[in-house]
């Protein structure tokens, strides 16, 4: 971010410089009504790195002014979500602790004549607004006096109408080329009970009225948002000048941040929780802070990944890829390497006596000894991955097991195979093979050279774990969305991991398969693929 962040930071500079600040505060200012995703992880770094950068300050500031969709459960799991990324906020704010203030405000703009009581409902009020070629008209209601207006207000907060009965309305310009100073409506009627404030309040002020003043209240000196506010800049100004704060916010936009086959907004994510298309708001499809920690994603990953993807002015889509390529590199050098099998497919080693297990004590990551060492078991009794057996007399490039060959198992012995055992439907059973000691690894066998290198679990001391195998939740695509799941984003396999495994709760290397982490919802032994080890992106 370092190098991209120049428009921003070469803006707060000039204030230090100038003198027009002495500090630098910036906010992140969630709406409590949803859980963050990683969209939110650019705001987050943006807001936070770059008052850091000049030794000032970030605020969490909970932008609670919609009591129909805020719940105390979303503010629990904002915090739990910056704090696991590693961002400590000052202080933490709440909007609704200034609904008194805002109040004050809108009074006063009421008595210097700059905002009125509309009792137009809300579809003639946005069909009076005018286009973009044309001026908006004039509200029947506009020319109430100072006194009508105040009693009027007043009313509504205590009550006496109905919702939608009533808005106050900023009086700015029905002319202007910009929209959102057509008179915008700043508060309006609202008996749902708030999760902070209950029953004290029925009248809510909108974002365009509250935020403003939210950022003046609390000093913060850079109000740094994403490009969609950009049109509501001029109202931003107007309000925090007319409303007579002595704090004068600056807001700043920049870029929103996309991800290929990924839905980031969370009215869309809120969709899919509520009609249950997924299992709840940290499924490990979901891209949600909640979701890709339990997916096994790491705060560092998440940060280079953010870091990586610059800070522009402009909207930006990534690719899925280059995420995961930033997942990869965290997870490579922190992962131990322990071996699975998804397919199992039983195999005896029939030279071998029954009964005895055999322990080879191998380093959990060849290319780093610093993580120190595993027990590998190895008896008459295996399992291999399907996939690494062909029943057919494979070709020259066919480099794993089938009858007649010879292939190294990882850190063991060479087995070959001699009889393949069959079922009554015809199908693969069990095979036998035979081992031969001299092949043991790390001892220098040269002589004979494997037809590959697979890996196994030893039968007796494997634990059987559950795969969950994840793909993109929803492609990318025209509306509705609902339409473009993909049916396929969650596949369960059975099989068998090696007993190394066990006590192990960090995320593992399953060689061969992919990076996995133990679900963290389910007690039973369950593993969430991270990743696959390479892109099988073409
Ligand atoms: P919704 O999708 O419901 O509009 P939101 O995802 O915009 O919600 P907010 O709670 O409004 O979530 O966002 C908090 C802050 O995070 C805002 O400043 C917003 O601009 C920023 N933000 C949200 N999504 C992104 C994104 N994809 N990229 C960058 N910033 C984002
Ligand atoms: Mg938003």
């Amino acid at each position: 971010m370092k190098e991209h962040s120049n428009f921003i930071k070469t803006i707060m500079a000039a204030d230090l410089e100038s003198g027009k600040h002495t500090k630098i505060i910036t906010r992140f200012p969630p709406e409590p009504n949803g859980y963050l995703h990683i969209g939110h992880a650019r705001a987050l770094t943006i807001n936070f790195e770059l008052a850091k950068v000049f030794g000032g300050t970030t605020y969490l500031r909970f932008d609670d002014t919609n009591p129909e969709q805020e719940d105390i459960k979303y503010v629990n799991s904002i915090i739990e979500d910056i704090h696991w990324l590693g961002f400590v906020p000052e202080k933490i704010f709440y909007a609704s602790d200034y609904f008194q203030e805002m109040y004050q405000r809108a009074i006063l703009l009421i008595q210097r004549g700059l905002a009125y009581v509309d009792d137009q409902t809300a579809e003639e009020i946005s069909l009076t607004r005018g286009s973009l070629t044309e001026p908006g008209k004039h509200s029947p209601y506009r020319n109430r006096s100072v006194e009508e207006n105040l009693t009027l207000f007043d009313n509504m907060k205590k009550g006496l109408y109905k919702v939608g009965e009533k808005v106050l309305r900023a009086k700015i310009d029905m002319a202007s080329p910009n929209m959102n100073m057509r008179d915008p409506v700043i508060y309006r009627i609202s008996y749902e009970p708030h999760y902070r404030t209950g029953s004290e309040w029925c009248i809510y002020p909108l974002y365009d009225y509250a935020h403003p003043l939210e950022d003046a209240i609390e000093g913060i000196t850079h109000s740094l948002c994403s490009l969609e506010f950009e049109d509501h800049r001029p109202l931003y100004d107007w309000v925090v000048k007319e409303t007579q704060m002595p704090n004068v916010p600056r807001q700043i936009e920049f870029g929103r941040l996309n991800i290929e086959n990924t839905v980031m907004s969370k009215r869309y994510l809120r969709q899919l929780v509520e009609r249950e298309k997924v299992t709840g708001w940290d499924d490990p499809r979901m891209p949600t802070l909640s979701g890709l920690r339990r997916r096994g994603y790491s705060p560092e990953a998440i940060k280079e990944f953010i870091l990586a993807t610059g800070l522009s002015k402009n909207n930006s889509t990534v690719s899925r890829e280059m995420l995961e390529a930033y997942l990869r590199d965290d997870l490579q050098t922190k992962t131990a390497k322990i071996m699975a099998v998804i397919k199992p497919l039983k195999v005896t080693v029939t030279n071998y006596p029954e009964g005895e297990v055999e322990k080879i004590q191998t380093l959990l990551d060849p290319q780093d000894e610093s993580k120190g060492f595993k027990t590998l078991y190895f008896s008459r009794h295996l399992y291999i991955d399907r996939d690494d057996f062909l029943v057919e007399k494979p070709n020259k490039r066919w480099k794993r097991l089938s009858k007649g060959l010879e292939v190294r198992l990882f850190n063991a012995y060479f087995i070959h195979c001699h009889e393949v055992v069959y079922d009554q439907k015809g199908e693969v059973k069990e095979i036998l093979v035979t081992y031969d000691k001299e092949t043991k690894s790390g001892t220098g066998f040269t002589a004979r050279r494997p037809n590959g290198t697979i890996s196994y679990v030893e039968a007796t001391t494997a634990l059987k774990v559950r795969f969950n195998l994840f793909g993109p939740l929803v492609f990318d695509g025209e509306e509705p969305f609902l339409e473009r799941l993909n049916p396929n984003s969650w596949l369960v396999e059975e099989g068998f991991v090696e007993k190394a495994f066990e006590g192990i709760k960090e995320a593992v290397q399953l060689m061969r398969i992919g990076y996995f982490i133990q679900d963290n919802k389910t007690e039973k032994r369950v593993l969430n693929r991270i990743v696959e080890l390479r892109s099988s992106y073409k």
